[in-house]
């Protein structure tokens, strides 16, 4: 077994614990935003979580997590750590990625307002309202059917969440939709949600990326 920067959160009880080289390695951009979660859900679904702060970390994963935090925070970040064009390459050559919250806003092809002029991949054809729920005292957690995951409801917590306004290409398939509005979307290799599955330590969105990766979707 290769030791990995997060190798000793595999103590964690319950996370995957001894995960072999073959695995393949899924990166959580580190930059802002509930990185520990993500990685802990990605080992609980069998992957390799690496955080990505670089070029060259990314150069190595074969799939990402782009978590929630603070789009405009993260956006500055990309461009500082020189992670902006390189990851809009990835993500243009098909690379596997789950989207969270301020992760699909970064996904978002369009942002209403003054927003869309944000710095970010895009790659996702939906148009994106940020802050859409009201502050952070609006935030809630609710319940709901999601395509393509068995098991029951999926337990997601809404955090100061956006909103997806409009699907702009049949390609965007809708996972499932809260109040009329789509917050969990799959295009392709992009997997997108407004919501936060990690908060709630529900890992099947999770292994949803997972699945993708293992197809060889990405490299
Ligand atoms: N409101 C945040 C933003 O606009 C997103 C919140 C979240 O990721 N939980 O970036």
């Amino acid at each position: 077994m290769t030791r990995l920067p997060g190798e000793r959160l595999d103590r964690r009880p319950g996370a995957a614990a001894d995960v072999a080289d073959d695995v393949p390695l899924v990166g959580v951009l580190a930059l802002q935003g509930d990185v520990l979660e993500h990685t802990w859900a990605l080992m609980a679904v069998g992957l390799r979580p690496v955080p990505v702060r670089t070029p060259a970390q990314l150069d190595a994963v074969a799939g990402i997590v782009l978590p929630g935090g603070e789009s405009t925070a993260i956006s500055r970040a990309l461009a500082r750590s020189g992670l902006d064009a390189p990851l809009a390459v990835r993500l243009r050559e098909g690379m596997p990625v789950l989207g969270t919250c301020a992760g699909l806003i970064l996904l978002s092809d369009e942002l209403t307002g003054e927003d869309d002029a944000l710095p970010r991949p895009g790659g996702l054809a939906v148009r994106t309202r940020r802050n859409a729920y009201g502050p952070q005292t609006a935030s809630f957690d609710v319940r709901f059917d999601v395509a393509g995951v068995e098991g029951g409801p999926m337990e997601a917590s809404f955090i100061r969440a956006p909103r997806i306004e409009a699907v702009l290409d049949p390609s965007v398939e809708v996972l499932a939709s809260v109040e009329g509005a789509p917050v969990a979307v799959r295009q392709g290799p992009i997997v997108a949600m407004t919501f936060h599955p990690e908060v709630a330590g529900d890992h099947r969105l999770h292994a949803m990326l997972g699945d993708l990766v293992r197809a060889g979707a990405g490299r």
